[in-house]
């Protein structure tokens, strides 16, 4: 029977691995499809910044109940992988509490550290089931936070439940059998939150509690491989991707715009500030139409969205109940990456035009408020201004205000209908009042 259980526990594990490595994978080839980019800044401020953003959860804080509460989910998170290590060396060797008899006394006061943790996660998950479907809060209500999005927000904290109650209500069960003098039952000592479901399971056959800790055991178990390659598919990839996304995040000056090179340097070469390089070939286009059009940090970047939608609570555009969210645009750019990792590139779709629309890109101040706002330094108006360029440098579309704008910096040098030589004529007319 143990063997059997053992074999059982290792088709899972190498099932689970596959269909991850099969996922990861497909991500990578994805986000591969972007074009090159080199992050700003040294590699030891930006590891800083990824301890600070992704590993401390700094910015989390900026609202600091759902900072608490966040806190809590993401440290039970890491923190019970150490027993969840346990129990897959407990599946693969066929052993019971393996680190029991290695870590002595200290094993007791190890396991009820994560029962606290368990029970916080619990709590708190709880709480954001309430926040998000009982309270109003805008930002979990607006358009692009229905069907999937929304089901896949909340079926993460019931699975959080349900994997933290498998766990406390394997450790009941553990200590009924311990009492009762079961085979194989290391004494663990008391267990101070798990104790607290005893009477539920109290008065059972010896068989029934050897069967509902098993039971308990292959349900955590099968629910964190479960969880492992659901997480791949779901927007809680974040868990991971924030790493390498504050990582390789640009520390140069905030709101700074990126300049096209190409354009740059026709602009230097028009005024004498640069010779021009041989017979470079002219850039084959300006701005993006599609995915692999940006840069594969912009692609990383949809996939480490976590559609918090603390961008949207900020971004002015949407405030005054304009088209453009720019958790949507994130959101949108991943749709799109899947689609065309799936379909492939030329499957007669574009980022522009069927998943974001012209009003959107054209709604933005680009007052760079989105980019400050997030958690893990995603930067929508990079994706937004690369699409308007292809707009506007390749399709030439422009709202008739913007033509009469870039006419008058192209002749007047400032977006005023005055020619440059009239520019102080304020200033003589108040000297000749004086
Ligand atoms: S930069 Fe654009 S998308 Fe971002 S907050 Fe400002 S208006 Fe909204
Ligand atoms: S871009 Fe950042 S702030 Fe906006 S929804 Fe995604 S993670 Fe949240």
């Amino acid at each position: 029977m143990a063997y059997l259980e053992q074999i059982g526990f290792l088709i899972l594990l190498g099932i689970s691995g596959w269909l991850i490595y099969k996922r990861v994978s497909f991500i990578k080839r994805n986000i591969n499809m972007g074009q090159s980019y080199k992050p700003k800044g040294p590699s030891s401020e930006r590891f800083k910044k990824m301890m600070l953003l992704a590993f401390g959860q700094k910015k989390m804080f900026d609202k600091p109940v759902a900072g608490i509460m966040h806190f809590l989910i993401y440290i039970g998170f890491v923190l019970i992988n150490i027993e969840v290590l346990e129990i897959i060396l407990d599946g693969i060797f066929g052993t019971h509490r393996l680190f029991a008899p290695v870590l002595g006394s200290f094993y007791s006061t190890l396991i009820n550290f994560f029962e606290i943790l368990a029970l916080g996660v619990i709590v708190s998950c709880l709480i954001f089931l309430i926040r998000r479907n009982v309270l109003s809060i805008d930002r979990f209500h607006k358009s692009e936070m229905t069907a999937w999005p929304k089901l896949d927000a909340n079926l993460i904290l019931i699975i959080e439940i349900v994997l933290m109650f498998a766990i406390l209500s394997m450790n009941a069960n553990d200590q009924i059998l311990q009492n009762a003098g079961a085979e194989h039952y290391t004494e663990t000592g008391s267990l101070f939150i798990s104790e607290m479901l005893i009477p539920l399971y109290n008065g059972m056959s010896v068989e029934m509690n050897l069967l509902l800790e098993r039971f308990f055991w292959w349900i955590h178990i099968a629910g964190i491989f479960a969880f492992a390659v659901y997480v791949t598919y779901s927007k809680h990839l974040h868990i991971f991707m924030a790493f390498p996304n504050t990582y390789f995040s640009n520390l140069s000056a905030k709101g700074k715009i990126k300049n096209m090179d190409d354009v740059s340097n026709e602009v230097k070469i028009m005024l004498g500030m640069q010779q021009p390089e041989g017979d470079a070939p002219p850039p084959s286009s300006f701005g993006a139409k599609d995915v692999n059009q940006l840069s594969w940090k912009n692609l990383m970047d949809a996939y480490s969205c976590t559609e918090c939608g603390r961008c949207t609570a900020e971004c002015p555009a949407n405030i005054t109940g304009k088209k453009l969210s720019p958790r949507k645009i994130m959101m949108d750019t991943r749709d799109r990456m899947e689609d065309a990792g799936k379909h492939g590139l030329e499957n007669g779709k574009f980022l522009l035009g069927d998943f974001i629309k012209e009003e959107e890109i054209m709604a933005c101040t680009s007052c760079n408020a989105c980019v400050e706002a997030c958690p893990v330094s995603i930067n929508p108006l990079e994706i937004i201004l690369e699409l308007r360029r292809y707009k506007v440098m390749e399709e030439s579309k422009t709202p008739p205000e913007w033509t009469a704008m870039m006419t008058n910096i192209e002749n007047n040098f400032a977006p005023w209908a005055f020619s440059p030589s009239d520019r102080f004529n304020w200033a003589n007319e108040l000297k000749s009042e004086n």
